[in-house]
């Protein structure tokens, strides 16, 4: 019977496969930032149109690296687009909360005790849905790559503050 992790890989391979909303938009208009993971060498370009009254409209995803990277981009964006951005922040937070909680719980563990139920109160506000992003809570067995899981999320607060400012 094919585990919760069969699962999850299978998301990540999915999107990592399939990239959703990749490309690029004018900018200016749109917002670009940028994210680079030496660690892995991974690179994402974060492109945001934000309307005036502070929507996502439109984004699109650039760069290249390993599947975590690419995988946890395209799942960014397919669950921010169309989103407030206040609703956006609220997804970092839970995103990155779901990635240090499971980091700060590590210490000394086997990895069968990362249960999919840790942290699962703080993931799941009643307006956060997290959807795919579900699938990347693997990623903390190996912390070495929470960078790559974090780095388009770090470049999408980045363009958030500039879209803002
Ligand atoms: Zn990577």
């Amino acid at each position: 019977m094919p585990g919760l992790e069969d699962l999850y890989r299978e998301i990540i391979l999915d999107h990592y496969r399939s990239p959703r909303n990749r490309g690029e938009l004018e900018s200016p208009p749109a917002i670009r930032s940028d994210g680079f993971n030496p660690l892995c060498g991974d690179e994402i370009a974060v492109y945001l149109d934000v309307s005036d009254d502070g929507v996502v409209s439109d984004v699109k995803i650039g760069g290249q690296g390993c599947s975590i990277s690419q995988a946890s981009a395209s799942m960014m964006s397919a669950a921010i687009k169309g989103k407030s951005t206040a609703q956006a922040r609220k997804l970092i937070r839970s995103f990155k909360e779901m990635m240090s909680i499971h980091e700060s719980g590590l210490g000394g563990q086997d990895l069968d005790s990362d249960a999919p139920s840790v942290g699962a109160d703080d993931a799941e506000d009643a307006d956060t849905d997290m959807g795919d992003l579900e699938a990347m809570r693997g990623v903390v067995k190996f912390p070495v790559r929470i960078k790559c899981a974090t780095l388009s999320w770090n470049a999408l607060a980045q363009g958030l503050d500039e879209a803002e400012a």
